[in-house]
């Protein structure tokens, strides 16, 4: 039952196979089995969800249907969830209960969603590998002394594992895309404003975008569905029609136009991926796409703009942490200095604390200019880049990653290694762009992504691309050794 996904889930609940009930318990179970190798949740919302799964039951008994109506869920945790613990992976917020849903949650819930749980991740958001969060790091089930990739680590190992179909995740840098990418999954985030950032705990606002992490882009299709929309809560969310995902997704390449970019090939790219992408270019061209080489000349810019743009904003996010208004509160402060000191030193872990410190002094006065004026002007840059390419080409296609999963602990002490990870997955977020990760092959056994990046609100494009690739390779149904 645990190998099915969220597509196969509707189609034997809607053919009274199974109840989403016992669908629950098994998932349920095989969580708490096999969970303790991996670490992927942070909080089991087993009562809700047997709550919610008699709930969609009735309500498919009743005579409603809907591709969601009792498919098991879990939630990264940084989406609120009311009255449940939403920790942002940090001892901040360890003992925060949400006062309302995050839209995003809402949403799925009123489609009869059934929350499993929600998942671990890098504090706040923070990293490529999960292992800043304050509950300990996640391990890749493709080999446990790997890791799973960041930030949405948890959402990502406990889809591939198979302990549930699909999970929410966030993309601030390359979140949903990288942890796809390291764990054999399909993960897409969504155009800057298509999904609701209301109750999504802050990161870098004008870079956080929530998206699905599933095992097939049919999967990507039915969680994005129910995510996305207007949401008159959040001042960035788009007021455009949500087309039908599911619909499009048979929509033949034949004539697509795909760009590869030729700086995505350098120096810094393993070549065992390099022949893999080269690879999954040859199986669309086979589809009927043709393929042009691009140029995207300020690419190598776009490291040092995000980690300073990300960081400012993080800085100014994170100052609603003092111990006052939001989060952890020291013992015994002796006076309020002391008490905003200690409860943001107590509270905050070493990466969030050294993000805050590179935002302030960027948007402090003196340097202002130097830097963030600096990052906002190569974000244009990134953007025209874009711009110019799609005028020529549907679709950008090269890795998602110039490597596969390190081992745990290998960049613990060296974060700008880490950060020159993210190397593919950032300017799409820069420049707000919609971006796919899928499975395209194996390095040493560990899976390898491939990512395809489309105009504004063409998410239906990148899953009609990812579909039709998936229908003509096997690399997505790969299970993990063990799981
Ligand atoms: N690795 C990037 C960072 O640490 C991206 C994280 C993310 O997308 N949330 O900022």
């Amino acid at each position: 039952m645990h190998q099915m996904t969220l597509a196969e889930i509707a189609r034997g609940l809607a053919d009274k196979k199974f109840s989403s009930e016992e669908l629950t318990k098994v998932l349920l179970a095989r969580i708490a089995q096999l969970d303790p190798q991996l670490n992927s949740f942070i909080s089991l919302t087993e009562d809700l969800a047997l709550q919610q799964a008699k709930a969609a039951d009735a309500r498919r008994a009743n005579g409603e249907s809907g591709a969601l109506l009792g498919a098991p869920i879990a939630h990264k945790d940084l989406f609120c969830t009311q009255g449940i613990r939403t920790s942002c992976g940090s001892k901040m917020l360890d003992n925060f209960k949400a006062p309302y849903d995050a839209t995003v949650v809402a949403k799925l819930a009123a489609a009869g969603a059934v929350t499993l749980g929600k998942t671990n991740m890098d504090e706040f958001a923070m990293g490529s590998a999960n292992e800043s969060s304050y509950y300990g790091a996640v391990k890749n089930p493709w080999n446990l002394e790997h890791v799973p990739g960041g930030s949405s680590g948890g959402s990502a190992a406990a889809v591939a594992a198979r302990l549930l179909p699909a999970a929410t995740a966030t993309d601030t840098g390359g979140s949903i895309r990288q942890p796809a990418a390291f764990t054999n999954l399909t993960g897409l985030k969504p155009t800057y404003g298509r999904v609701s950032r209301w109750g999504m705990i802050a990161y870098a606002s004008s870079l956080d975008q929530g998206g699905p992490l599933a095992r097939t882009a049919e999967d990507c299709a039915i969680l994005l569905q129910g995510m996305a929309g207007f949401d008159a809560n959040d001042s960035t969310s788009i007021d455009e029609p949500v087309p039908d995902y599911s619909a499009s997704l048979n929509t033949s390449l034949q004539g697509l136009r795909i760009g590869v970019p030729k700086e995505y090939f350098s120096a810094g790219l393993d070549p065992r991926i390099a022949e893999l992408i080269h690879n999954s270019v040859k199986e669309l061209e086979k589809l009927g796409a043709v393929v042009k080489e691009i140029s995207l000349p300020n690419m190598q810019h776009a490291i040092p703009a995000y980690y300073v743009i990300a960081p400012a904003e993080a800085s100014s996010n994170l100052s609603r942490f003092d111990g006052v208004r939001f989060g952890y509160r020291c013992e015994d402060p002796k006076n309020l200095e002391d008490l905003y000191k200690r409860s943001r030193g107590e509270g905050f872990g070493a990466e969030v604390q050294r993000r805050i410190m590179v935002g302030a002094y960027a948007l402090s006065a003196g340097y202002y200019d130097a830097y963030y004026l600096k990052a906002q002007k190569i974000r244009r840059l990134v953007k025209n880049d874009f711009m110019a390419a799609f005028t020529e080409v549907d679709i950008i296609l090269g890795p998602t990653t110039p490597n596969p999963a390190w081992k745990l602990g290998a960049k613990n002490s060296d974060p700008v290694a880490a950060y020159l990870e993210d190397v593919y997955t950032i300017t799409a977020n820069l420049a707000g762009l919609p971006g796919l990760s899928m499975p395209a092959g194996f390095v040493d056994g560990l899976p390898v992504g491939v990512q395809l990046l489309a105009p504004y609100f063409q998410e239906g494009r990148l899953l009609n691309v990812a579909h039709q690739y998936q229908l003509n390779t096997d690399w997505h149904t790969r299970t993990p050794t063990g799981f």
